[in-house]
């Protein structure tokens, strides 16, 4: 049994529309569903990913409309790393970037960034055999597209014990503080460095990262999460996905996300993402919902197919 990478990445935004802006116009990723946090349904959850909406490629972000900015410490990731193919897509990052107003810093083999509220990403030239999850942008080629999560870097006190805890989750060390958890199709790796700066939640830092399962091994992963020491929450039902969550030792936030149902559960795979969808619970206040959400750009402009003629 083992975690099949990366699911997704959810992290905070204080401003809905800019986030709209520089996630599927300026990165060119698909927002794939519009949806309420679960837990606050007078706020936006919103998802972008490839084409498909896959696990593994799949950024997410509660908007807090107006919160003030974080700043990542102990406890917490500060960079999201996104696969891409080839140094010219790096080239090609760098540019882009830089004319969006952004300061870019090109190292060997990587591409540094931070997004309009200091969320940090870093872009890796990797070769893997896994299927890369790209999404059809008007605004980016494909030959330069993100291709999906390659790892997360998060800040923790003692490295060692959050090094125990993922080791008896089944990952392996690649390179020192460097865990790699690789499934039948995915893999996706944890790089923690020692810091005891204190954080502090958010717009612009990460909430949580979530390892995928096939679901009917999620079960048998929360017994697996007891036995290595950590505190797991029941299986919750996310709708899209079920999941469990735990603090690791240094205070990181986990999931454990099944890999389906998935965005198609609610409307057709074409129009993902085009209007905002509501768990059944909270249809009845779609009207008062619409009311208090700030409008987000159409986001169909930046699509390559299923772009309406009008
Ligand atoms: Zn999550």
């Amino acid at each position: 049994m083992k975690l099949e990478g990366i699911h997704h990445i959810t992290a905070i935004t204080a401003d809905g529309p800019r986030n709209v802006d520089f996630y599927a116009r300026v990165l060119g990723l698909r927002l794939v569903k519009q949806t309420v946090n679960q837990d606050d349904p007078t706020v936006y959850h919103l998802f972008y990913a490839d084409e498909k909406g896959s696990h593994g490629a799949d950024l997410t972000f509660f908007e807090y409309p107006g919160a003030a900015r974080g700043r990542a410490g102990a406890g917490m990731i500060h960079r999201i790393v996104h696969r891409v193919a080839s140094d010219d897509a790096l080239a090609f990052w760098r540019e882009r970037l830089a004319a969006e107003g952004l300061e870019p810093v090109l190292e060997p083999g990587r591409l540094l960034f931070d997004d309009p509220e200091g969320l940090g990403h870093e872009l890796v030239v990797v070769e893997r055999l896994d299927e890369p999850l790209l999404a059809r942008s008007s605004e980016v080629p494909d030959e330069f597209a993100l291709q999906g999560f390659e790892a997360v870097r998060a800040y923790v006190a003692d490295p060692a014990a959050s090094e125990r805890l993922v080791r008896a989750l089944g990952f392996e060390e690649r390179a020192p503080h460097d865990f790699e958890t690789r499934g039948a199709e995915r893999g996706g790796r944890i790089v923690f460095e020692g810091s005891t700066a204190r954080g502090l939640g958010g717009a612009g830092t990460v909430h949580h990262v979530a390892w995928a399962t096939p679901p009917d091994e999620q079960e048998a992963w929360r017994r697996r999460v007891i036995e290595a020491g950590a505190d797991p929450t029941p299986v919750i039902d996310r709708f899209y996905f079920k999941s469990v969550y735990f603090r690791e030792p240094g205070g990181v936030l986990y999931e454990i996300a099944t890999i389906g149902p998935g965005f198609t559960a609610d409307e057709p795979l074409e129009s993902l993402g085009e209007r905002l969808s509501l768990p059944p619970a909270y249809e009845p206040l779609r009207s008062r919902l619409e009311g208090i959400l700030t409008p987000l750009p159409d986001t169909r402009r930046w699509r390559r197919v299923g772009t309406p003629a009008s």
